[in-house]
């Protein structure tokens, strides 16, 4: 599932393909997956694109918003004309937005989980209420995550950094990811866990996912950007590897009902 890097990613991909271009025409061609109220966003203007937690959002001029969760396998294709798309033939298509200057955003999904939907303001605003803070924003400071911490004592720190209620944006890999460079067991409690190696995990979440949008995301199984794969997949530590990258056997266990690597000598 794409996790806050790859998310970030399409965001600044799409930023530089339809800010400000003018939706002429939508067509719904799975309304499980693109809403049928989604139609009522032709004739506006995308006057914002952003990211919040793991989902992306598509202001329009007249206030409402186009909101979209990729979940499992949702992706976007984009094609400055209608030739090159008609020509490129992309499996899945569930949507497609036609712009003002002839260029197309279509949408895929391969196990249609996820959503594309028209929300007014406070519907938007709703969508948002539960979710925690944004790890790369300012507001994230290791004052607030150390208080986010204190409100968390019994969980263990792995579930703690894939809450979305808590932190949003990480999820089953970088969260192995960020533990395994903070040197901490993924089980370990938060309780048990010293006021250093709590600030050291707070530097690895801004690390590891500024460096994880730099790279282009991660592509595992089928997350690809509007350019392709991702890079971060060459620099992971524990998620899908064999050895961590001192050369020691990964340990896999479930932890919360989640795969989880991570390596016992390197991490306790
Ligand atoms: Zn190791």
């Amino acid at each position: 599932m794409p996790e806050l890097p790859e998310v970030e990613t399409i965001i600044q991909q799409l930023q530089q393909k339809i800010l400000n271009k003018t939706i002429t025409g939508v067509d719904i061609l799975d309304d499980s997956v693109v809403q049928p109220s989604v139609v009522k966003a032709s004739g506006q203007e995308i006057t914002e694109v952003y990211r919040r937690a793991k989902m992306l959002i598509f202001k329009l001029k007249n206030g409402y918003s186009l909101l979209t969760s990729l979940r499992m396998t949702g992706h976007f294709r984009y094609n400055n004309s209608k030739l090159l798309h008609n020509k490129e033939n992309y499996p899945f298509t569930v949507g497609k937005f036609y712009l003002s200057d002839g260029s197309i955003l279509s949408h895929h999904s391969i196990r249609k989980f996820g959503f594309i939907k028209l929300l007014n303001k406070k519907e938007l605003e709703k969508e948002f209420a539960k979710l925690g803070v944004e790890p790369l924003s300012e507001e994230f400071t290791l004052a607030t995550f150390s208080h986010l911490l204190t409100n968390k004592k019994k969980s263990n720190v792995k579930g703690f950094l894939m809450d979305q209620s808590q932190i949003v944006g990480i999820g089953n890999i970088y969260a192995q990811e960020i533990l395994y460079h903070a040197r901490i067991d993924p089980r370990k409690r938060i309780i048990a866990i010293s006021p250093q190696k709590k600030e050291k995990i707070y530097h690895e979440i801004k690390r590891v996912l500024a460096l994880a949008i730099a790279k282009k995301g991660t592509t595992v199984e089928n997350y690809s950007n509007l350019e392709g794969s991702g890079h971060f997949q060459e620099e992971l530590a524990v998620y899908n590897q064999v050895n961590c990258p001192k050369n020691h056997p990964i340990t896999k266990i479930k932890l919360g009902g989640r795969g989880t690597s991570f390596c016992r000598k390197c991490q306790n």
